[in-house]
């Protein structure tokens, strides 16, 4: 018999939890760059940090297993992770991206890898039709989020990795909304799952790190050549904090997504709020498909304020919840996508896919739900236009 069957004990037992060498229940940290070799030719598994540590290690078999998938690779950052994964295309290819994409991976794609002549062309990935219409000869993949940022836009993941492989190009699929204990990409078809560790997995705002998980043999070679080769590795204390922060992501994601009913139950009920994006809602476009495909709706809300409410005030105004870029943290934060999250993104196709100069987005922390609605009800109050 298995010696676990729910994820909520994997985070905890997961990958390689205990130190081998002397029985400590925490993996130790490696904190060395290189590794004594005993021969020529002969090591005892691991030769150099940015090759292998074996804390980073663990933290690579942990994410593996939590994904459901074969291999995992550990970065420094989200950014990193992404940068390694698109590293996988040559100049002539197309990605598509979905709307809504994370600021920063856009950024990349538009900044950096256009140079070498990988594009990008952004589609709507809610519609089968509007998402084959994208593709050509030269799209070799496929990149979302669902939730996406800072919409919760809901992509179908099953239908969108499918079509994909009709055209034979890879799904690649940002999980940092969700985390695996809310959706599995891998099991719903995509090739390649990222995070932005730095969010909930990490769950404590005290790291940033990034995540690969693949299943293809093939696929898993190439990222692993590239993390070694291009070295944006994660280190061996952040590996470290990150594997302790997965180790209650189970109880922590409970609360969040608890909490973010909470106030979605708030915010329903407030005069001054107008549109609310949350996929756990019925009402919500993505509730339909988000449900098929996930635990429940997550925990990142996003609402506009109606006119008659000045958003800086607001802001300015809030004492718990902090303003900050980020999410996923045990601390509620706030932030204004359209000055800060995809200011990256030109105001013309901001406007266009529904990110307006109102929009707030929310991380709920997993304080007393009280607290957090107390503190948005009077910034609200103060931000009113008299
Ligand atoms: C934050 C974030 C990233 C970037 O990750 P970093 O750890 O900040 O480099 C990528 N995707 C999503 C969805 C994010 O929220």
């Amino acid at each position: 018999m298995a010696k676990y069957t729910d994820i909520s004990t994997a985070v905890i037992h997961g990958g390689k939890s205990i130190d081998e060498a002397t029985g400590a229940v925490n993996v130790p940290i490696y904190q060395t760059s290189t590794f004594k070799q005993d021969a020529l030719g002969r090591t005892r598994g691991y030769e150099y940090s940015r090759t292998g540590n074996p804390t980073r290690e663990a933290l690579e078999k942990l994410i593996a297993e939590l994904e459901g998938g074969e291999h995992g690779y550990a970065f420094g950052s989200g950014m990193a992770a992404i940068t390694a994964v698109l590293s996988l295309f040559r100049s002539g290819d197309r990605i598509l991206i979905s709307e809504n994409v994370y600021g920063g991976t856009f950024r990349v794609l538009d900044k950096v890898f256009d140079g070498f002549g990988v594009t990008y062309s952004i589609v709507d990935t809610t519609s089968r039709e509007a998402f084959e219409a994208g593709f050509g000869p030269d799209v070799k993949a496929v990149l979302l989020e669902s939730p996406a940022n800072p919409l919760l836009t809901v992509t179908d993941i099953r239908m969108v990795s499918e079509v994909a492989h009709a055209h034979n190009a890879l799904s690649i699929v940002d999980n940092t909304f969700m985390t695996p204990y809310l959706q599995k990409p891998l099991d719903l078809g995509a090739d390649i799952v990222i995070h932005s560790a730095t969010k909930y997995l990490g769950g404590h705002s005290d790291l940033v790190a990034g995540l690969v998980v693949v299943n293809d043999e093939d696929i898993a070679k190439r990222i692993g050549f590239i993390q070694n080769a291009t070295g944006g590795v994660l280190g061996p204390f952040d590996s470290f904090l990150l594997i302790r922060g997965i180790k209650t992501l189970a109880v922590r994601m409970d609360r969040h997504v608890e909490n973010a009913e909470a106030l979605i139950r708030y915010l329903n009920g407030n005069k001054a709020v107008g549109k609310v994006h949350y996929p756990g809602l019925e009402s919500d476009p993505g509730f339909a498909v988000n449900s098929k495909q996930a635990v429940n709706g997550g925990a990142m809300i996003s609402f506009e304020l109606k006119d008659g409410y000045d958003v800086p005030t607001f802001f300015s105004s809030l004492r718990l919840v902090s303003l900050a870029e980020s999410l996923g943290g045990v601390e509620s934060l706030a932030c204004h996508p359209a000055s800060m999250t995809h200011a990256s993104i030109p105001r013309e196709i901001r406007l266009q896919v529904g990110i307006t100069d109102g929009l707030i987005r929310l991380s709920p922390g997993i304080e007393a739900a009280s607290d957090i609605i107390a503190d948005l009800e009077q910034a609200i109050e103060r931000a009113a236009l008299r």
